[in-house]
């Protein structure tokens, strides 16, 4: 029995007088030889993460997110003819792309998106958008809701390059979301030494896993597959207006160190 309280003591399950846990805190939490890198293993001098503060659901923004759209302004975004409609942010046919004023490189970026309930169009032109890492790299918005078009196109492809792992798309008209963890590319002159990756959840599920970027996310358009272009360490978000009036609403962004 004394040995059965004794581990769960050293798990920290239980506090026993005259049993000491042979791991506790300060210096001695690491001994034991084993090294990872700079630190030993369970090393208390390993600095500790940042406190935040979640939202009170996790599509809500945490404490340390930059809020780019709450549903009632557009004043962190650059000029545009895009519309607030009951608290969602619009594209408007032929308006072109909307940008955030500030510019980001690596960072986690929650979105969502409703494509038009009433469905108009087939393949790309059903509920057509995009959401723009940098704005260069395209994470595809689409009606993909029983509707068929190129897998590497389709609703949370990055485009012409990378299919999703499912179609996890919700009915035109309900509002979907994406989570998006990228870490941008880096360049040495014209070169680029280490690609973007992506990984992506639409709707709370996995649909690209630690995925390397190739290139650019161009439409292919009977050209060559377009290569990295070497451009600066932060660019704004962007969001594609291809003609469909699709909404978007609670964005929020967090920086990431590369
Ligand atoms: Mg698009």
């Amino acid at each position: 029995m004394k040995r059965i309280v004794c581990v769960l003591a050293l798990c920290g399950l239980v506090s026993v007088v005259g049993c000491k846990p042979a791991v506790t805190t300060g210096k001695d939490a690491g001994d034991g030889g084993t090294e990872i890198g700079q630190w030993r293993v369970h090393d208390m001098d390993r600095s500790a993460p940042e406190v935040v503060t979640p939202g009170a659901t996790s599509c809500q923004a945490p404490s340390d997110a930059i809020v780019l759209f709450d549903g009632s302004d557009l004043s962190q975004w650059q000029d545009t003819k895009w519309v607030i409609r009951d608290g969602t942010m619009e594209s408007v046919k032929g308006a072109g792309y909307i940008k955030t004023k500030a510019s980001f490189g690596s960072c986690q970026l929650h979105v969502e998106f409703a494509t038009p309930a009433n469905v108009k169009g087939n393949g790309q032109g059903r509920g057509n958008s995009g959401v723009f890492l940098q704005d260069e790299y395209e994470v595809q918005v689409l009606d993909s809701f029983d509707n068929a078009t190129y897998p590497d196109g389709q609703c949370s492809a990055l485009y012409g390059r990378a299919v999703p792992l499912v179609n996890v798309c919700r009915k035109p008209g309900e509002w979907q979301s994406y989570d998006i963890i990228f870490h941008r590319p880096l360049f040495d002159g014209d070169q680029v030494v280490r690609k973007a990756t992506f990984t992506i959840l639409q709707n709370g599920v996995l649909v690209q896993d630690h995925v390397v970027l190739k290139g650019g996310t161009q439409w292919k358009g009977g050209h060559a597959v377009s290569e990295y272009v070497p451009h600066e360490d932060k660019r704004p978000i962007a969001f594609q207006d291809h003609g469909n009036p699709v909404g978007y609403r609670n964005i929020w962004i967090r920086e990431l160190d590369d």
